[in-house]
């Protein structure tokens, strides 16, 4: 059931536990409905922003999930504060999100391929990635190494925890060492990108995928539209920081839409699944 938005003075008619207005089109969208759609406006097909967890059950095969390091949980080593103090700002994000960090991670099956999987949920503190997200994702890099598994890593991220400081921003380079040693062993890493992918996660382990495919509509990009503007002195074209762009500028692979991204994720890692024992994954 859809309406069109009578302008702000229905807004009292459409109460927002109820209803929601896509942002692409202006429809007026039951949340159920939404839900039940994956989070895809049913009018213009706009992607909301959908929840780690969530992400995991739609991506592996019923069941087959197994968490690690579940209870993992940030320290506050600079003791930081901005308009509150960090701790407080990881309890609220604890309470909002139902996550104990940005990141969840496991072993699954994909289309019954034995499959490493991170999954970044985006109502953490932004997806931001501290030193919770950089072990969490080295760790499950490292024990795909050891299962020889592919790893399939669904960005949902602002960038790094500035209330880590230059400890996030070590995760980086943490992380990508980790997906060195996967590579150098010939195990693919397939990176998903999701809206947003932004800042010091774009600029590391997500855009190091084997294979990088996006969902429709994503921002993706280092930094803000009006910060790139003002560094490079040029007025930048509209949406160069959507997935559609740099698909067509050669930065990922493939635009999946959200309710095909199961199948196609099983698509490719039984592709190149090695059909032996003996014989290695290569892409
Ligand atoms: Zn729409």
């Amino acid at each position: 059931m859809r309406l069109r938005m009578p302008f702000a003075r229905g807004r009292k008619e459409f109460p927002s536990h109820l209803w929601t207005q896509c942002p692409g089109c202006g429809e007026m969208l039951f949340n159920k409905q939404l839900v039940r759609n994956l989070n895809v406006c049913t009018s213009c097909e706009h992607h909301f922003r959908f929840g780690g967890r969530e992400r995991i059950e739609l991506l592996v095969d019923r069941g087959s999930f197994e968490e690690h390091d579940s209870e993992m949980t940030s320290a506050d080593p600079l003791v930081f504060a901005d308009s509150k103090p960090y701790p407080t700002r990881i309890e609220a994000a604890r309470a909002k999100s139902g996550e104990q960090d940005a990141v969840i991670t496991g072993f699954a099956l994909i289309g019954e391929v034995p499959t490493a999987i991170a999954s970044m949920d985006f109502d953490f503190i932004g997806g931001s990635m501290g030193s919770v997200v950089g072990e969490k994702i080295t760790r499950v890099a490292e024990r795909a190494l050891a299962e020889r598994r592919p790893l399939v890593i669904v960005s949902a991220s602002g960038g790094a925890r500035m209330q880590e400081g230059t400890i996030a921003l070590m995760q980086m380079a943490k992380i990508v060492a980790a997906l060195g040693r996967l590579a150098d062993a010939g195990l693919p890493f397939v990176s998903v990108l999701t809206d947003p992918t932004t800042g010091g996660v774009l600029a590391s382990y997500a855009s190091l995928g084997d294979l990088i495919v996006a969902e429709p509509g994503a921002l993706i990009g280092f930094s803000g539209a009006r910060v790139t503007d003002q560094t490079i002195g040029e007025k930048l074209p509209t949406g160069f920081q959507r997935s559609e762009f740099v698909l067509e500028h050669g930065f990922i692979d493939q635009i999946v839409p959200r309710a095909q991204l199961r199948d196609r994720l099983a698509f490719f890692l039984t592709a190149f699944r090695p059909v032996a024992h003996d014989m290695r994954w290569s892409l």
